[in-house]
C-alpha cells in the first residue's frame, strides 16, 4: 500500500456560543480548521484535522498549515501510510518542528491502518478501556456570574469537569473560582486554567485565594520556571499545558515534581503517533491526563476520543469534545457527547464519514 495522494482543505468554524475568551485578553469567534485527506493506491482514504485557537496561542496557525502540508507531501507520496514511524521520521526530516502541520497528516494515516486492518484507531493506540469518557466543558473568561450561569447551563447538559479560563485580573479570577465551585457538586471537578496568563505573583495572590477550594490549577505561567515557584508554594493540585511539548519537557517537569496532571494536545505533539509516545510515558510515571486538541470539528473529536478511550480509566482526567462547540458537521456520523460521555467509535479507522461537500476545493494538492 503507498500513500497516491494528499489534499488540505479549510473550514471556517463559527461558534455555537457567540465568543470563547481567555488569558491576556485572546478571544475568537470563529476559527480556521485544516482538514487533510491522504488517499492510497488501492482506494482508502484517510482524514486528519488540525484547528489552532487563533495564531496567537502557541506556536501555530491556521495559514501555516497548507503551506506547512505542501513542503511535506512530497516527501511521502510512495510510502507506506501504515508504518506510522517511518512516515514520522520522514516528516521529521522533510521539515524541522511545526508539529501542528504534521498531526493531520499522521492521524489521517491512523484512519488508514485501522480500516487497512479492520480495527478502530483505539484498538490499534493499545486498547478500548471504555465505551465513552467524560469530557470537559470550557468557559470561556466572562464576569464570574456569567460563568457560573455557564457552568450551570453546560452541568444541564450532561458536563461535570468544568474548565475556568482565568489568567486575568486575579481579584476577578479568584471570584470567577469561588463562584463557580459554589454552584458545582463535590464529585464535579473544576479546573482554572490560566492559559500562562499570570506572573508569578498574580498567581501567587490567586492560589492563596483559593486555598480552601476543591480546584485544579493549570498553567498559571508561561515557563517552567514560573510555574514550578507557584507549584511549590500551594497544595492545590496541578496541571501543566502549554509548555508540554513533547517527551523531553515532560520529564524534565517530571523530574522536578511540576505537576500532577498534565495536558497532552495531539497537533502540539506532533500527531497520534508522539502523542502516544508521551501518553504511554504518562501511565509509567503515574501522571493523569487531559487528552484533545487546541481546537477542532468532528475529525479532531473523533481522533480525540480513540485517544482518550484507548488511555487507563485511572490515568484519564477529561477531555474535549470540540464538535459540539462549533456550527458545521463535517462527519454526521462523528462521536458527539451523549448523557456526559463521549462515545469511542467502534468502526475501523477513526469511525467516522467526512462529507467532503462541507470542505470545498482543496487549497493544496500533492500526488493524484
Ligand atoms: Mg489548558
Amino acid at each position: 500500500m503507498k500513500i497516491r495522494s494528499i489534499d488540505a482543505f479549510q473550514v471556517t468554524y463559527s461558534l455555537l456560543d457567540e465568543k470563547y475568551s481567555w488569558s491576556n485578553d485572546l478571544f475568537i469567534t470563529t476559527v480556521v480548521s485544516t482538514v487533510v485527506r491522504v488517499r492510497t493506491d488501492d482506494g482508502l482514504t484517510g482524514y486528519g484535522e488540525v484547528c489552532p485557537l487563533g495564531p496567537a496561542y502557541m506556536d501555530a496557525f491556521a495559514g501555516g498549515v497548507p503551506s506547512g502540508v505542501a513542503e511535506i507531501a512530497p516527501a511521502l507520496i510512495g510510502l507506506d501510510p501504515r508504518q506510522l514511524n517511518l512516515l514520522n521520521e520522514r516528516m521529521d526530516l522533510a521539515l524541522g518542528g511545526h508539529n501542528y502541520v504534521k498531526s493531520p497528516i499522521d492521524i489521517a494515516c491512523w484512519d488508514i491502518l485501522g480500516q487497512a486492518s479492520g480495527q478502530p484507531v483505539s484498538t490499534l493506540l493499545g486498547g478500548r478501556y471504555r465505551d465513552g469518557v467524560p469530557p470537559y466543558r470550557a468557559i470561556p473568561q466572562r464576569k464570574p456570574e456569567e460563568m457560573a450561569e455557564d457552568v450551570l447551563k453546560y452541568r444541564a447538559k450532561g458536563y461535570r469537569r468544568f474548565q475556568l479560563k482565568v489568567g486575568g485580573n486575579a481579584n476577578d479570577d479568584i471570584a470567577r473560582i469561588r463562584q463557580c465551585r459554589a454552584v458545582l457538586e463535590p464529585d464535579d471537578i473544576l479546573v482554572a486554567d490560566a492559559n500562562t496568563g499570570w506572573l508569578p505573583h498574580e498567581a501567587m495572590r490567586v492560589v492563596n485565594g483559593v486555598r480552601d477550594i476543591d480546584v485544579y490549577i493549570e498553567q498559571p505561567c508561561s515557563t517552567l520556571q514560573e510555574c514550578l515557584a507557584v507549584r511549590k508554594n500551594t497544595t492545590l493540585p496541578f496541571v501543566l499545558d502549554e509548555i508540554i511539548k513533547g517527551t523531553v519537557p515532560l520529564v524534565e517537569a517530571y523530574n522536578l515534581g511540576a505537576m500532577d496532571v498534565v495536558n497532552l494536545k495531539i497537533s502540539r505533539l506532533g500527531g497520534l503517533t508522539k502523542a502516544k509516545g508521551v501518553r504511554d510515558l504518562c501511565q509509567s510515571l503515574g501522571i493523569a491526563m487531559t487528552l484533545e486538541d487546541s481546537w477542532g470539528g468532528d475529525v479532531t473529536t473523533a481522533a480525540i476520543a480513540h485517544f482518550a478511550g484507548s488511555t487507563r480509566a485511572e490515568h484519564y482526567f477529561t477531555a474535549t469534545d470540540f464538535n459540539s462547540y462549533v456550527d458545521i458537521e463535517i462527519a454526521p456520523d462523528a462521536p458527539r457527547m451523549k448523557d456526559g460521555l463521549l462515545p469511542v467509535p467502534t468502526r475501523p479507522g477513526l469511525g467516522m464519514t467526512v462529507d467532503e461537500s462541507t470542505l470545498g476545493k482543496p487549497l493544496v494538492s500533492v500526488g493524484g
